[in-house]
């Protein structure tokens, strides 16, 4: 193991000593916070204060970390302690990780142990666990095609509300694919620097479809008034923001639904399905809920609540509110994939592939054992599926399986 690490650790030298390495400064990073973790001692660095870029990479190529992070945060003094800093401002930023969405995939490529009792289990690890209520764990998670996706789709539904709902235009906002299984949208603008946590609480309230003020409004109006039905708490819907986005969530689900799918989700109503036609192209897009008998505003309120879910962008609600927060640096490398993290054009969303376009180790080859390892891409090229084999990979693969302990350098 230990000539492994050494090994990974050899590689990370290469890429933080090599000068044509690109690590892109952010703006002001003499107001910022820069913070990294050791490859070898395992803790971090925090606290740390640089004019220039330029003087933070000398301490990356002598330090060696393993990843590598800098404040959202402006502030007067970055380098004294929390309390001392002085907050000025900060980025807008929101992570869509893999972690945070519930894809079919996780259950079959992440696991996860207790430290304590050796509890073990498939997909997301448990905040704490079942058997002992532990809170540490081991865990070996995988970055799957699948889950890359997964966090895409969530990308492309933020970045729909930050354009259309927000008025960000392309250029107010970056993207980054961030080193592991996930993408970071950062807003770098002075209009939203100076938002505290409570107004980036909202953000996230409105990206989220938390407290969705059209149907609670609506629900408790029919509570109160439901003796006496009045026009204005009738079923309806704007063709803007989240009203536009409940009817396209409506027309999606419907377009393929069965009488089975509405009783899973809850809905008895069987019109729904078997007036299908009208409701999709009357009903909906001219907002005549009235139109088909047997489909009350209940009924509609209903399936709105249903649709939300799945128009909500699954971000990581809590790096959007902490104005504190350490984010990793674009350039640097992520430590459980040795991929980097990497900005990419916003009209690149579709296609950005991180197995190619992230890969830092272009060169070179090394002879694994891979323990265990599903079928997985680097660099354009399919590798595995491999068991207990002993393999020469890409240097960028044996990194990747190495990271996530699934291989260890051939002796
Ligand atoms: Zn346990
Ligand atoms: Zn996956």
């Amino acid at each position: 193991m230990e000539a492994s690490r050494e090994f990974v650790y050899q590689k990370f030298a290469e890429y933080y000593k090599d000068p044509s390495t690109d690590i892109p400064s952010p703006p002001n990073p003499e107001q910022r916070e820069f913070g990294y973790l050791m490859f070898r001692e395992r803790f971090m660095v925090r606290h740390k204060r640089f004019s220039s870029i330029k003087n933070f990479r000398t301490i990356l190529a002598d330090t060696i970390p393993s990843d590598v992070y800098h404040s959202c945060a402006y502030y007067e003094n970055p380098d004294l302690e929390m309390d001392k800093k002085n907050w000025i401002g900060s980025d807008l930023v929101f992570d869509i990780d893999a972690d945070h969405i519930p894809t079919t995939c996780n259950k079959i490529h992440d696991e996860f142990k207790c430290q304590k009792c050796g509890f073990q289990g498939r997909g997301i690890t448990p905040e704490s666990c079942p058997c002992c209520e532990g809170t540490k764990f081991d865990t070996k998670i995988w970055a799957c095609d699948l889950c890359i996706q997964s966090a895409r789709e969530e990308v492309f539904k933020l970045v729909d509300m930050l354009e259309n709902d927000f008025g960000f235009s392309r250029d107010e906002y970056s993207l980054y694919f961030s080193g592991h299984r996930g993408f970071h949208v950062h807003i770098e603008n002075e209009t939203v620097r100076s938002l505290d946590a409570m107004a980036r609480k909202e953000i996230v309230d409105y990206v989220t479809g938390l407290g969705l003020a059209v149907l609670e409004k609506e629900t408790k109006e029919k509570k109160s008034k439901s003796k006496k039905k009045t026009s204005n708490n009738k079923f309806m819907l704007h063709d803007f923001g989240w009203n536009r986005r409940i009817k396209l969530g409506m027309k999606d689900f419907l377009s393929d639904a069965t009488r089975k799918d509405l009783k899973e989700v809850g809905l008895k109503n069987n019109a729904l399905v078997d007036n299908k036609d009208t409701i999709l192209s009357r009903a909906i897009p001219e907002g005549r809920w009235e139109m088909v008998n047997g489909i009350s505003d209940l009924t509609w309120l209903k399936l709105a609540e249903y649709v939300r879910e799945n128009q909500a962008a699954k971000i990581d609600t809590v790096v959007t509110t902490d104005i504190h927060r350490l984010i990793r640096m674009n350039g640097t490398l992520h430590g459980k994939t040795g991929l980097k993290k990497v900005q990419f054009p916003a009209s690149a969303l579709h296609d950005f592939d991180p197995f190619v376009g992230a890969v830092a180790f272009k060169k070179g080859a090394v002879k694994v054992l891979v323990s265990d390892s599903p079928e997985f891409r680097v660099g354009g090229e399919t590798l595995g599926p491999y068991k207990n084999q002993t393999v020469t990979l890409p240097t960028a693969a044996a990194v990747m399986l190495i990271c996530k302990r699934r291989a260890e350098v051939a002796p």
